[in-house]
């Protein structure tokens, strides 16, 4: 059987295309043994890498901000025009503000009763 119809074949039967045998976890293509080896082995791989891949998402990261900033681009989507030297175009910060006040609002409803509320 070639590998690809056997992929559809398990996946449209709820079998755990990994090792063929077990049923898949709702939603998913693996059964739950497999979906517990397979993250367990990702896991290994970033523990085992975990330096380089830092380093390696930094230096990309940084490498991506400043090429940003020096174009005058939003750091955050890459496409729009900042203005004033800013690092978040109109958009981005609208809704960084929005998410910070969210935050702050939800902390509030969280520590405080409804009676005291004054937004
Ligand atoms: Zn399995
Ligand atoms: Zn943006």
């Amino acid at each position: 059987m070639c590998d690809v119809n056997s992929y559809k074949w398990y996946k449209a039967h709820h079998i755990c295309v990994k090792c063929g045998h077990e049923n898949a976890v709702r939603n998913h293509t693996q059964c739950l043994e497999c979906m517990m080896k397979s993250r367990e082995s990702a896991r290994a791989y970033n523990k085992k890498n975990k330096e380089k891949l830092k380093e390696k998402n930094r230096i990309c990261h940084s490498r991506r901000y400043y090429k940003l900033k020096e174009l005058g681009l939003c750091t955050s989507c890459g496409k729009r025009k900042t203005k004033n030297n800013k690092t978040y175009c109109d958009y981005c910060s609208a809704r960084k503000n929005r998410k910070t006040r969210e935050k702050y609002l939800l902390n509030i409803y969280a520590t405080k009763n409804m009676c005291e509320i004054r937004v």
